[in-house]
């Protein structure tokens, strides 16, 4: 490619709108342009290391069986009803209709897709496990589109569902895919931590983040000093820990969790992926003043969920709760859900949680008809549950705990059955016996993964690109275009270096050194070959490696050995 064809619109002066340094750079090194607000076209740089994160990314889950389908963007509202999401996903899903009045959603995400498709098609434990991914644009109104492709409105996912027969071949699945986005983020040059997330439940169901380390992210991770150990949390879910002996109790206001977009308490529920359900363990209440969700700790049993009153509380009864009677069998007490977690909706988009409070009574139901946290939430019952902080020991081995900021580039999340049990996904075990599938989901943004690559990758002159996924591997830049010898001799240079299979781009624009130096600074080429009168007097040429920002001179006929 030469630079006088790219199309590769570069700006000098840094874009007001843009907050973060990948929004900036991509910007101003002509990668990427605003169509709305978290719309963006990409420009072919940008597009070049898409499909370079893309192509990475499917080789990897190749190797692990994963199978390429492309779903439907556009998803009709019966699914996501028949899942209970089309009325809890909130404003965050883009809702259409066709012409006849018909609902239909574009896609944030494909459970139900795919759940009501493998419904459909498999039927036996013989025709499992199957891992099926796409690589699609996603659709989800956030709230506030920001950083430029970090938080867009449309953005490229890869989204990959296991199905397996039972639990043990779901963590067979879940570990495969562990594996593989391990090997990807590493094949794209990247530094990064798998975290444990919080999947939303206490105590719920398996998740991990992976998280590109960036001091612009927005994910706290918390992780041990020693290496070998290796245990790294998300802040939100790092393991509770009884304070130390004689250490004063936590103060009810523990933590602030932000739920950007949320406006109603079903809107926070799904964002902290919390749903009334079994395994969930959610209690939601509404008093007049507010809206509480309640949490009952996760060790405890769910045996059923009714619901509870018009306001559409559930209520959720436990294995073991019990009435207590005298000794003429009277009732005089109720032993309910003591231990609950509390959230608070504080603001519009913030809510507290509230660790550990009681909201108990001694008849049936009563603790349920009208909770108040400050009377039935008593401040001072509030103990043995805080989070851990940086600088204290780890859980896992006792050294010290460090802080990071991360950027989520991809989640892996065991599901279970909780789209089968809904959408009626079943198969045939040995026995005959209909079960539900048991599944895990697993996304990857592409290109969030780009843009944090840029955030973690750049200097003050510009983008530093790892060469896994650069746009182009080596620029070729004659010092003058108007010295035939120069001009000839890059020339020369980008046809042997094309024919060696290095993607290479040749500045053969009319500019100044300065210009075209500095905008192969900006665009971030990983090496630079520059061509001057003063080396070709010696037959030599400067290479200049980007990333180690060093500069040699070498003999023309050793070029393409050198870059490669
Ligand atoms: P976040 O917490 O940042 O909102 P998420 O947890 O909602 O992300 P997932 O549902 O786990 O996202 O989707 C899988 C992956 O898709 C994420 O790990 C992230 O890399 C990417 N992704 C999610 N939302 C966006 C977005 N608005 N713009 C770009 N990429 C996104
Ligand atoms: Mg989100
Ligand atoms: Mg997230
Ligand atoms: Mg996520």
């Amino acid at each position: 490619m030469r630079v006088s064809q790219l199309l590769m619109p570069t700006l000098r002066e840094v874009p007001a709108e843009a907050e973060v340094i990948s929004h900036q750079l991509l910007l101003r090194a002509g990668f990427i342009r605003k169509a709305a607000a978290g719309v963006y076209t990409l420009l072919p740089l940008a597009w070049r290391v898409v499909r370079k994160i893309e192509q990475i990314v499917r080789e990897e889950m190749d190797r692990q069986g994963g199978q390429e389908i492309m779903m439907p963007i556009i998803q009709p509202a019966e699914l996501w009803q028949e899942s209970g999401r089309w009325d809890v996903y909130g404003p965050e899903l883009f809702r259409l209709k066709d012409r006849h009045g018909r609902d239909f959603c574009l896609g944030p995400t494909h459970e139900e897709i795919i759940t009501a498709l493998i419904r459909g098609e498999i039927n036996s434990y013989k025709q499992l496990p199957l891992l099926l991914y796409q690589m699609q644009n996603k659709y989800r109104d956030e709230r506030r589109p920001r950083f430029g492709l970090l938080r867009g409105r449309e953005f490229i996912m890869k989204d990959l569902y296991s199905f397996d027969r039972d639990e043990a071949g779901l963590d067979v699945s879940y570990n495969k895919m562990y594996e593989a986005y391990t090997n990807v983020f590493n094949r794209c040059g990247l530094n990064f931590r798998p975290v444990v997330a919080d999947s939303g439940a206490i105590g719920g169901s398996g998740s991990h983040e992976f998280a590109v380390l960036a001091d612009s992210g927005e994910v706290n991770i918390l992780y041990c000093s020693d290496e070998e150990c290796g245990y790294a949390a998300n802040e939100e879910r790092a393991e509770a820990v009884p304070p130390a002996a004689g250490e004063k109790e936590p103060l009810l206001e523990l933590k602030k969790i932000q739920t950007p977009g949320c406006r109603t308490i079903e809107e926070i529920c799904l964002y902290l992926k919390l749903t009334p359900q079994k395994m969930i363990k959610t209690i939601l209440y509404q008093t007049e003043k507010e809206t509480v969700a309640a949490m009952v700790r996760g060790d405890r049993e769910v045996n059923e969920i009714k619901l509870y009153n018009a306001l559409g509380c559930v209520r959720l009864e436990m294995a073991d709760e019990k009435i207590v009677r005298d000794a003429t069998g009277a009732q005089t007490g109720y032993m309910g859900p003591v231990g609950l977690n509390g959230i608070k909706l504080v603001a519009d988009n913030e809510v507290m949680l509230m660790v550990n409070g009681i909201a108990g009574a001694n008849e049936d139901d009563h603790h349920l008809a009208n909770v108040n946290p400050d009377r039935d939430f008593k401040p001072h019952m509030v103990k043995d549950i805080r989070l851990v902080k940086a600088g204290e020991p780890c859980p896992n081995c006792g050294e010290a705990l460090l802080e990071a900021r991360g950027i989520e580039v991809g989640q892996i999340f065991k599901l279970r059955d909780k789209y089968s049990k809904v959408l009626g996904a079943t198969f045939l075990d040995e026995n005959g016996k209909a079960k539900p599938f048991v599944m895990g989901c697993y996304g990857i943004g592409v290109t969030r993964t780009m843009a944090a690559a840029v955030e973690q990758n750049h200097d003050d002159k510009g983008i530093i690109w790892p060469v896994q996924i650069a746009p182009y591997h080596v620029i070729v830049v004659p010092i003058s275009n108007k010295d035939q010898e120069q001009v000839q001799t890059a020339e020369k240079l980008y046809q042997d270096l094309v024919a060696a299979g290095i993607e290479t781009v040749l500045d053969d624009r009319p500019d100044r050194a300065g210009v075209k130096f500095k905008d192969a600074d900006l665009v971030g080429y990983p090496f630079r070959i520059t061509v001057g009168s003063k080396g070709l007097a010696e037959g030599k040429v400067e290479f200049y490696s980007r990333c180690k920002g060093e500069v040699a001179m070498v003999p023309l006929n050793n070029i393409v050995e050198t870059v490669r």
